[in-house]
């Protein structure tokens, strides 16, 4: 395993880390994530994501019972959660946002249900346009001062307002976000290669990418159909289905144009993907998302093919994609 620093901090976290969206509690029971969790840790990984929303607090309970269970020394791993959409599927206006309310009930239920006595890294997993920046940077400060969280971040905030959020904490003594936890994958660049591109040096804002497969898409598992047993094709998940596959097949013309080039390189899709996102310097951790330990020992070997991705590979994937 690779470990790099989160941004300018000094938190050294593993390249490949594991994540448990709309797996945990879903499609993956308890032996399952027990397994999962363990293969991640015998081979390196360091970091586990959660967030309060992921199937409404059930994916947190699960990891916190497993990691429990495996008996992980709490010093050689880091555990996130996020905050921003509630815990409960009709949250009341105080149950949801990035309220100091709110920001202090959900880090409280999410120690609980990971058990653990602080976060590592406490995400707000959304812009809140109802509460103002000061309020929420003045909370995650309030929570690292009481060693209930190590290090805060964004996921999906715009860059103008990460950089309000810095000014903010800079003007008012406060401790400034650390990281971003951004989508990134083939398909989905933008924000990272460029709508960021200030921030890594300004502020030496660390990332934790996610979907680096976008949703498995990236293996090239979904070009001929959706398998009943992938997470497309899960009733509950009609709405990502929708979201990824009704754009009159733009994605799986971009992931065809890619597979000659896996080819060449004796990649099978899913590491090529996901060596590609590791090759990205200002990417400090590729969370990983995986349903069963055969996916997740294949994506593990991602790491070993990123030298292979030279500057006449990249531009021959950026050709690709143009093309496509
Ligand atoms: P990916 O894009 O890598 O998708 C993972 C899914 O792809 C797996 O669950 C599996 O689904 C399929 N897959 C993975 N590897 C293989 C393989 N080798 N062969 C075939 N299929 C494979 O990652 P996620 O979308 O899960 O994102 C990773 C993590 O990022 C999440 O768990 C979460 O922690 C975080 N995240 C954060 C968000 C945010 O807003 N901050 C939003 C979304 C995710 P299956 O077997 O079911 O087909």
């Amino acid at each position: 395993m690779e470990y790099r620093r989160l941004g300018s901090t000094g938190l050294k976290i593993s390249a490949l880390s594991y994540g448990a969206w709309v797996t945990f509690g879903r499609q993956v029971g308890r032996s399952e994530a027990r397994d999962l969790i363990a293969l991640a840790y015998d081979n390196g990984v360091n970091f586990f994501d959660n967030a309060e929303t992921y199937n409404a607090g059930d994916a947190e309970r699960l990891m916190g019972d497993v990691i429990a269970d495996l008996r992980l020394p709490r010093d050689a791993y880091c555990v996130s959660s996020k905050v921003y959409f509630g815990a409960v599927t009709d949250p009341k206006p105080t149950q949801r946002g990035l309220s100091r309310k709110h920001v202090f009930d959900a880090c409280h239920q999410a120690l609980e249900r990971l058990r653990v006595d602080y976060l590592d890294m406490y995400f707000c997993h959304r812009p809140d346009p109802d509460t103002p920046v000061l309020e929420t940077v003045w909370a995650m400060d309030t929570l690292i001062r009481q060693g209930k969280v190590l290090y805060w971040g964004t996921s999906e905030w715009p860059a103008e307002l990460i950089a309000e959020a810095h000014r903010v904490a800079r003007d008012n003594h406060l401790i400034a976000p650390s990281m971003e936890q951004p989508q990134y994958n083939l398909l989905h660049r933008e924000r990272v290669e460029r709508e960021y591109g200030s921030l890594y040096e300004q502020y030496g804002m660390g990332t934790t990418i996610w979907s680096p497969l976008a949703s498995g898409l990236l293996t090239g598992k979904y070009n001929d159909g959706v398998p009943g047993d992938s997470r497309l094709g899960q009733p509950g998940n009609a709405w990502l289905r929708d979201a990824l596959l009704e754009d009159d097949g733009a994605k799986l013309k971009a992931v065809r144009a890619l597979a000659p080039i896996a080819a060449d390189l004796g990649l099978p899709m899913a590491r090529f993907s996901l060596a590609w996102c590791l090759k990205n310097p200002h990417v400090s951790t590729v969370i990983l998302g995986a349903s069963k330990t055969a996916q997740l020992e294949e994506n593990l070997k991602a790491l070993d093919a990123v030298a292979l991705f030279d500057d006449a590979v990249m531009r021959r994937i950026d050709k690709a994609l143009t093309a496509s």
